[in-house]
């Protein structure tokens, strides 16, 4: 009987975890879960509540989780000399920082006489499988997506009945569990006001959606005021869910006639797919520009134009209330994330690393190959990517989505009194108005710290110099 340790990494769940099937099949399981001893971000919050759930359904099933804090490799290589495991599984992960970690397991040499096995990533497709006819990735989404659509999407693997472990179970058992658990914890505390993370609370959240969500998913989904959206990506990105879970209960769904034309909402699925299909091949654009002329981008050095825009003071509402809307939930939606990721890069200039790095350390649902698709596509410098001259008007964006602007009056309190008429410009609204609703501008909420026209004719020249470059290199 085979003594394997599941080292549990994103893939928090029990269902379709082919690492702790494959320990399970083989014989006696420990889990182990190891949290990064660094200050915590948003998405450590998530990870770390998930991992209360996740320790009581595999003690239900006879093998309790041990969670311990510090470098993976290093923890992983002593518990498997303290414990006598012949092996270590694991599902893998495609994100360069992660592939490190598992180079580093392997080369380390305490686990020489350790089987060390990696299981696919948290993938719906072998990526290196789904290639162009000429045998390249795909570079445009709708040639992917029409590619995916024609594959079947394996099934999930079924979880554990039961796991039997060969210590005693209060072994390790995570010595002070609560105090890894809740170390420095305090600013994203009321994250927890918004969401339930762990397994449960993914299905929970995708049954509400299926029975009262998909429905108008493609009519609502743009609208930040309304629950139009499915809310899964948290649970997604700390893999509470599966994807191909996902895919198959929405095709499931369909089948049985709970849902009619789900293809809207799946194609998001399969846009997700598809940043972590680029992040396998072209690993290195969590920091470089998949096209390479934007390494000559004229960005600004602008800092307290990126505070104004962490801090939700840039004067343009919509743009403010998704930033505060970060800061309070962990989240933002979609539609707003790209007026704010917009924002920061073509009406500031400010490159846009900087903001994939803060919404790294505040993004609950932080997903490295999500974000970074996000941001290459909003700077364009993607291949998929926003058309450079495409300059989102922040108040434009507002009166069509939001416009009664329940939502920034949600999150930009201050403009809460002011008609729907003038809440999405409040430097440009009568005074009389103004002083009525209790605003002033530059005291109780900042002026514009930009001009939109102006903002919009430099980001132009900007783009048109990376343009330049490209034809000067042809
Ligand atoms: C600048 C920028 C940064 C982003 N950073 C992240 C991130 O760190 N983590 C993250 O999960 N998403 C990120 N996104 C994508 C998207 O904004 C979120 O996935 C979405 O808002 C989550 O809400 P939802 O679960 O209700 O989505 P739904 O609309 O219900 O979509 C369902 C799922 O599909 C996937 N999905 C949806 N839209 C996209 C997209 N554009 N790209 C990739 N996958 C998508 C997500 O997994 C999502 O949970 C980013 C987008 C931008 C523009």
């Amino acid at each position: 009987m085979m003594k394997t340790i599941v080292w549990f990494r994103n893939g928090l769940r029990i269902h379709d975890h082919p690492a702790l099937a494959a320990a399970a099949a083989s014989g006696t399981v420990l889990p182990v879960a190891v949290l990064p001893d660094r200050p915590p971000t948003a998405s450590d919050w998530w990870i770390s509540k998930s991992l209360e759930p996740l320790s009581k359904r595999l003690a239900a099933l006879g093998s309790p989780l041990v969670i311990q804090k510090g470098s993976p490799p290093e923890v992983l290589a002593r518990l498997a000399a303290d414990t006598g495991a012949d092996a270590l599984f694991f599902n893998g992960q495609i994100d360069p920082a992660a592939r490190k970690e598992e180079t580093e397991l392997l080369g380390l040499g305490g686990l020489d006489n350790v089987k060390i096995s990696r299981f696919e990533p948290d993938m719906m497709l072998d990526p290196d499988v789904l290639l162009t006819k000429s045998g390249t990735p795909f570079k445009v989404f709708g040639s992917f997506w029409k590619a995916l659509q024609q594959e079947k999407i394996p099934w999930p693997v079924p979880a554990p009945d039961t796991l039997s472990s060969w210590r005693e179970a209060d072994f390790l058992q995570s010595s002070s569990l609560s105090s890894i658990l809740n170390d420095g914890q305090s600013w994203s505390a009321k994250f927890g006001q918004y969401w339930t993370p762990g397994e449960e609370g993914s299905f929970e959240r995708w049954e509400m959606f299926r029975d009262n969500g998909i429905q108008d998913y493609e009519t609502k989904r743009d609208y930040p005021a309304i629950d139009g959206t499915s809310r899964l990506s948290g649970f997604l990105a700390s893999g509470n869910m599966s994807i191909r879970a996902l895919w198959h209960a929405v095709k499931r769904a369909e089948e049985e006639g709970d849902v009619q034309q789900p293809e809207p909402f799946l194609r998001q699925l399969a846009w997700r797919e598809f940043a972590y299909y680029q992040l396998h091949h072209f690993p290195h654009i969590t920091d470089q520009p998949l096209r390479t002329e934007f390494q000559h981008f004229p960005w600004m050095n602008d800092a307290a134009g990126l505070a104004a825009w962490k801090a939700g003071e840039t004067g343009y509402p919509l743009v403010d209330a998704g930033m505060r809307e970060l800061w309070q939930t962990g989240t933002m939606h979609n539609r707003v994330r790209m007026v704010a990721a917009s924002f920061l890069v073509k009406h500031l200039l400010i490159d846009w690393r900087n903001g994939a790095e803060w919404f790294r350390q505040t993004l609950a649902d932080y997903d490295v190959a999500n974000n970074t698709l996000g941001w290459q596509w909003i700077a364009g410098s993607g291949f998929d990517a926003a058309p450079y001259f495409r300059i989102f008007n922040p108040t434009v964006q507002g009166e069509k989505f939001d416009p009664d602007g329940l939502y920034i009056r949600r999150w930009v309190p201050e403009l809460a009194q002011l008609p729907s008429k003038f809440i999405h410009a409040p430097a440009d609204s009568p005074g009389d108005v103004l002083a009525e609703c209790g605003v002033v501008i530059g005291e109780t909420y900042p002026a514009p710290i930009v001009d939109h026209k102006t903002a919009r004719s430099r980001a132009l020249a900007a783009y048109d110099s990376v343009k330049g470059h490209k034809e000067r290199n042809r």
